[in-house]
């Protein structure tokens, strides 16, 4: 396009000056530059893979990412706190576009019902989700300074350098520093604690020696009111607003299964010692589904939608038989097993064409299956959405059917039946288990105990019910173990009455599966940055310029208006030109700063802006960008405004 400009200038001599066609000129000898810097572009791809150009990499994209004010470590002026960080223009402007298309991705396609909850949250929730006793990391401090570390990122990078770098290291040591990095997350604190002193690691900064790693809460704790009584935390994830919501979600869903609630909100975790940059920080956006399911019948209407997907897959056997991930068709993952459920496989698929459509490379995203020891004891399978950056695989997005632990466990907490119905369309005959303690026996035998003993045996499961049923019949006694009361009682026949009964019941009632595809959105948007990073050789041969490509979808700004030459005629079409952007809704910014062609697509391109729309002295508009005409007429509406006689088309 903008060569048939330079030869339409050359050729017109009644409309263009020199000033004109030097311009074009030019600008055309920039876009000749981009078309070198595609292939420059591919090799750049592959330094940050390969390991040995990762860091030169990580750093300029990292610097044009804080010189542009993509996002700035918080509270600079006064030093800053690690793990925090604000977004500036530009990194709002591509997190609210990643946001809206996650709006529009899943909430408005799957008809998912969105929740704000607060971040404070009272102590009680928390302790009923295991947060309260179990959100831990594993520390050690240094013993002098009082400096502290991950126990587990000490002895992970240890026996990393040795494995990388020590040529002397013994066959036998190297085995067991493999074996050590492989079992790592199930090491316990005592075992932890003794490799630490084993291998004789010491803290990195000082050499000063550690102390003995104990569990490190990662929430932080606040109080709620003035009096201080009542303990809260910021919350770490968003998903407990949900659970809790329950009951109001699913009558406001008509009492019906399956469906999904969602939202997206700050989650904080108070990591030990942040790095990694804005990949692991201490205030974070989470996205999040609970996408609430019937326990037997895990099956996905849409299924068949992404049955046909083929992406990168890391099943658990992979992992364990030291393979490397492999490009697998997701309908066969599922029917074969190897992904537990057809819902899960779903969100596995649909998750696939989010980051595909935001701009992630497809041939550094990966989905990973958790090993055994990486998944919670109630979880019936996990993946992660997994995205290579110059830091390695990183954990983007997790995606897991956390069975029905979630809402027994509020279930039991509050006393609320977190549960659904299945209506019968005939009434079904079925045998119940029917416990009933004797209180007036109990508490004769008990006194000040009865009411523990009661709940216990009205606790029971069927098949110790049945047992006692059963010693009650023979020998008139059983013994029975009361935890709360931490001893053993005997309980005879007068105690307790235990019988199966044939019962009619017009409906089914359980707590349902919950399946959560849980996104961290910083993570996401950083891996977009990375990926959307290139450099290209600039006019100044010893300079590189920096360039995002981003997807106009994600792109901060989609559009530049630049008067080819600083003549007021130009800047007045511009900012006609501007306006009925701004009326279109499209994001735009206009430079009149009269500066060469060159240097303004360069700062441009340092924001990642995909379209630009330059005037010339013929006014006709060209519009030069990275899609096809075809997409962009797609994307955007078509408008016309008029200067000077001629007819200016924009978009
Ligand atoms: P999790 O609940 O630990 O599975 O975390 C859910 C998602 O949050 C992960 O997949 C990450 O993308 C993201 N995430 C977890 N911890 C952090 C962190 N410290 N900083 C940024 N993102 C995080």
């Amino acid at each position: 396009m903008r060569a048939a400009a330079v030869r339409h200038l050359k050729t017109d001599g009644s409309a263009a000056s020199q000033s004109e066609i030097d311009a074009a000129v030019e600008s055309l000898k920039a876009l000749k530059i981009e078309a070198g810097a595609v292939a420059r572009r591919l090799q750049a791809a592959v330094s940050t893979t390969s390991g040995g150009g990762s860091e030169a990499f990580r750093q300029a994209v990292v610097n044009t990412l804080e010189r542009r004010l993509f996002y700035i470590p918080s509270f600079k002026i006064y030093r800053g706190v690690a793990g925090l960080y604000d977004y500036g223009p530009p990194g709002c402007a591509v997190k609210s576009n990643v946001l809206a298309f996650w709006r529009q991705h899943f909430v408005l396609e799957e008809g998912m019902l969105e929740v704000d909850c607060p971040c404070v949250t009272p102590e009680v929730v928390l302790k009923a989700s295991g947060h309260v006793d179990k959100f831990t990391d594993l520390m050690v401090k240094d013993e002098k300074t009082g400096t502290c570390y991950r126990a587990d990122h000490l002895l992970k990078d240890h026996c990393k350098e040795k494995l990388e770098k020590d040529l002397t290291l013994p066959a036998e040591k190297a085995a067991e520093m493999k074996h050590v990095l492989a079992v790592l997350d199930d090491l316990s604190s005592e075992e932890l604690g003794a490799k630490i002193k084993e291998y004789g690691i010491t803290a990195p900064d000082t050499k000063n020696p550690l102390s003995d790693p104990y569990p490190f809460n990662l929430m932080f704790q606040t109080s709620i009111g003035p009096s201080g009584l009542l303990p809260g935390y910021m919350r770490p994830e968003t998903a407990q607003g949900i659970f809790v919501n329950f009951k109001d979600l699913y009558y406001y869903n008509g009492n019906k299964l399956p469906f999904a609630a969602a939202q997206i909100g700050q989650a904080f975790r108070n990591e030990i010692s942040p790095r990694q940059g804005l990949l692991r920080v201490r205030e974070f956006t989470l996205a999040e589904i609970e996408h609430f399911v019937d326990p037997e019948d895990k099956a996905h209407p849409k299924f068949s939608d992404v049955a046909s997907l083929e992406f990168l897959m890391f099943p658990r056997e992979a992992q364990l038989g030291g393979e490397q991930a492999r490009k697998i068709i997701l309908g066969e993952a599922v029917s074969k097993g190897t992904v537990n459920n057809e819902t899960l496989g779903y969100f596995i698929g649909r998750v696939y064409l989010f980051l595909a459509h935001l701009g992630i490379d497809k041939d550094r995203l990966r989905f990973r299956q958790h090993l055994p020891n990486e998944m919670a004891h109630y979880a019936a399978d996990c993946w992660d959405a997994e995205i290579e950056c110059s830091y390695g695989w990183i954990e983007c997005v997790g995606i897991a059917d956390r069975s029905a632990y979630d809402l027994r466990a509020h279930t039991d907490k509050s006393g609320v039946q977190l549960v659904a119905h299945e209506k019968f369309s005939e009434p079904r005959e079925v045998e119940k288990l029917v416990i009933t303690p004797s209180k007036k026996d109990l508490g004769l035998a008990f006194k000040a105990s009865q009411k523990m003993v009661t709940e216990a045996l009205e606790a029971m499961t069927e098949k110790e019910a049945l047992d006692m049923k059963a010693a009650l019949e023979s020998k008139g006694e059983a013994e029975f173990q009361v935890c709360t009361l931490g001893k053993t009682v005997a309980i005879n026949k007068k105690m307790v009455s235990i019988s199966m009964v044939k019962k009619k019941e017009h409906q089914r009632v359980f707590t349902p599966s919950v399946i959560e595809p849980s996104f961290g959105i910083g993570r996401i948007i950083y891996c977009l940055f990375e990926h959307s990073f290139y450099t290209r050789p600039s006019k100044a041969e010893d300079e590189q310029l920096n360039v995002f490509r981003f997807p106009p979808l994600v792109a901060p700004i989609k559009c530049t208006v630049f008067p080819l030459v600083k003549i007021p005629k130009f800047e007045d079409v511009a900012k006609q030109i501007a306006k009925s952007l701004t009326a279109a809704g499209i994001s735009h910014i206009i430079d009149i700063t009269g500066t060469s062609i060159g240097k303004r697509y360069a700062r441009t391109d340092e924001i990642g802006v995909p379209f630009a729309v330059t005037v010339d002295s013929t006014s006709t508009v060209t519009i030069h960008g990275q899609s096809t005409w075809a997409d962009v007429m797609w994307r955007f509406p078509t408008h016309s405004v008029t200067a000077n006689d001629d007819a200016a088309d924009q978009n």
